[in-house]
């Protein structure tokens, strides 16, 4: 039977030791601070903003949220995140993406304070990533880290192969388990025979954004498999294929009329791999998480000099 590596429970403990350092900051100094900022109406979005204002409210953090409308222009938004960049009392800015069409994304995030850049997007950070400068690192890679960490996943000198080169996962994710001496593929669309590149990986995550995409072909058997994908299906042919033996999936699919599913089958997932992260429960409870330990390191770094 492969192991299920459980994010939710990764959270809770991440969660569980922000609590005495948001503490610690308040008692001597204050709260930390952090600004959210949604523009436009993206439902997708709205639900992850929500969430972390939530996840800030329950450890104690300042958030303030930000919402300009869909019509905001560039400069309205570069405006806003100048105003942030200038408040002491505010340690992380988060612009959530996707902005509506007519901002140019690139300028707001490189407007961002690298050192109030929570979200580890900005090209210094990159940067700082790259070389193995300390910084913040992109929450969903640096969450997938910390579950590794906390499995006992050995790194060493192991086969890794991330499919995905995005800026936001792909790219941090294979630099970061490189830093942690993993012989590291990134894979694409272009990518030859991928499959056949896939199950050279010990250690094999997804991060493409198509459902189920990773069959039981790409996996040796016994690799630990890390689902980044989230992906909802609406199709009842498509649940089906996918949950033919999970009952349980297809009773929730009758009830909501959709269902989550990562990039990895779950079915085959299940047969092949040593380890495996599940969808939902897996790498998405970490990345909020992982943006709130960056605010608190990131307030720590501004009031005390230094960070836990
Ligand atoms: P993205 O920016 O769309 O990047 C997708 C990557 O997958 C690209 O590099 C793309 O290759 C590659 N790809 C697409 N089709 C492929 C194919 N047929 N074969 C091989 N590679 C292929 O997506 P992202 O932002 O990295 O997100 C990826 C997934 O993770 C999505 O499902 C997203 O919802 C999820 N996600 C989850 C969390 C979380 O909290 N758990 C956070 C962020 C994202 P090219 O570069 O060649 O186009």
């Amino acid at each position: 039977m492969a192991e299920i590596l459980s994010g939710a429970r990764v959270r809770d403990e991440l969660l569980e030791e922000c609590k005495p350092r948001v503490e610690r900051l308040r008692e001597s100094k204050r709260a930390p601070g952090l600004a959210v900022i949604l523009a436009g109406a993206d439902p997708a979005s709205e639900i992850y903003v929500r969430n972390k204002v939530k996840a800030c409210e329950d450890l104690g953090i300042h958030s303030e949220k930000y919402a300009p409308p869909e019509t905001a222009t560039t400069e309205e938004i570069l405006s806003l995140v100048g105003g942030l960049n200038a408040r002491d009392e505010i340690d992380g800015i988060l612009v959530q993406m996707p902005l509506p069409d007519q901002i140019d994304s690139q300028r707001v995030l490189l407007a961002v304070d690298p050192d109030k850049d929570v979200d580890g997007f900005h090209p210094l950070n990159m940067g700082r990533l790259m070389t193995g400068r300390p910084g913040p690192r992109a929450c969903t890679p640096a969450g997938v880290m910390e579950l590794l960490r906390r499995y006992g996943v050995p790194l060493k000198g192991q086969r890794a192969v991330v499919v995905g080169r995005s800026d936001i996962v792909g790219k941090p994710m294979a630099m970061l388990l490189m830093h942690e001496h993993a012989t590291v593929t990134i894979c694409h669309s272009r990518t030859r025979d991928l499959p056949g590149v896939a199950r050279e990986a010990d250690i094999l995550v997804a991060a493409i954004g198509r459902p189920a995409f990773v069959t039981g072909d790409f996996i040796k058997p016994g690799a630990t498999v890390l689902d980044v994908g989230i992906n909802r299906v609406t199709g009842r042919a498509e649940a089906e294929r996918l949950f033919a033996n999970n009952p349980k999936k297809m009773e929730a699919f009758e009830k909501r009329g959709s269902v989550l599913v990562g990039d990895v089958h779950p079915g085959d997932v299940e047969r092949k791999a040593g380890a495996y992260t599940p969808v939902p429960g897996g790498v998405g409870p970490l990345t909020i998480a992982m943006l709130m330990v960056n605010t608190i390191s990131s307030a720590e770094r501004r009031l005390t000099g230094c960070s836990a």
